[in-house]
């Protein structure tokens, strides 16, 4: 009596096996495999959305320190590169303030850049000032100097002594550093 219902356990715990074992046929594997990719695709979408609009600003700063070339005023052949800037607090006319070095790869001539950005007045209205400046090189070198030594350039809101230094406003809060640099000209920075 004891043995019969020992093989009868037996044979009930093989069943459940078998049964599992035709569950796991190769179609519910590739079933289980493609709905694991199709989530996975999914998450890698919506982790780059999010990351896209998280770092919208980042990326256009980058994409505008690294990839611009402007023609230089110089040798005309040569395209000229953002080769290092620092954005400055935002002041009584513009939202966005950077001072940057511009350099030709072809004839090494090197220049000032001012960028401002305003987005003030009209929802749509968006007005941006982009200009070149010849300045000698020693100042240029002093600038540069100065730029590589706030740890973080690309932070508007740093208060180092060099971001305190460059973005001097006057009493009407309006950015004045540029006042103080010994420029001869200026010159339009054509995008090519
Ligand atoms: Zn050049
Ligand atoms: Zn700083």
């Amino acid at each position: 009596m004891r043995r019969y219902s020992r093989s009868r356990t037996n044979h009930v715990q093989e069943g459940q096996v078998a049964t599992k074992i035709s569950e796991f046929s190769p179609l519910s594997f590739f079933l289980i495999r493609a709905r694991a990719l199709t989530y996975t695709i999914y998450v890698i979408l919506v982790t780059c959305y999010i990351i896209v609009v998280l770092f919208r600003d980042w990326f256009r700063h980058n994409w505008r320190i690294n990839i611009m070339e402007f023609a230089c005023p110089r040798c005309r052949g040569g395209s000229m590169r953002i080769t290092s800037s620092i954005e400055l607090p935002p002041d009584s006319r513009s939202d966005e303030i950077t001072v940057q070095i511009l350099k030709c790869s072809k004839c090494g001539f090197a220049g000032l850049g001012i960028y401002e950005e305003t987005r003030r007045g009209r929802l749509d209205s968006e007005s941006i000032h982009h200009r070149g400046y010849y300045v000698d090189d020693s100042t240029l070198a002093s600038i540069e100097r100065m730029i590589s030594k706030c740890l973080k350039p690309k932070k508007s809101g740093c208060r180092c002594r060099i971001h305190r230094s460059l973005g001097c406003v006057n009493e009407f809060g309006r950015w004045n550093w540029l006042e103080k640099i010994p420029y001869k000209e200026t010159f339009k920075l054509q995008i090519i």
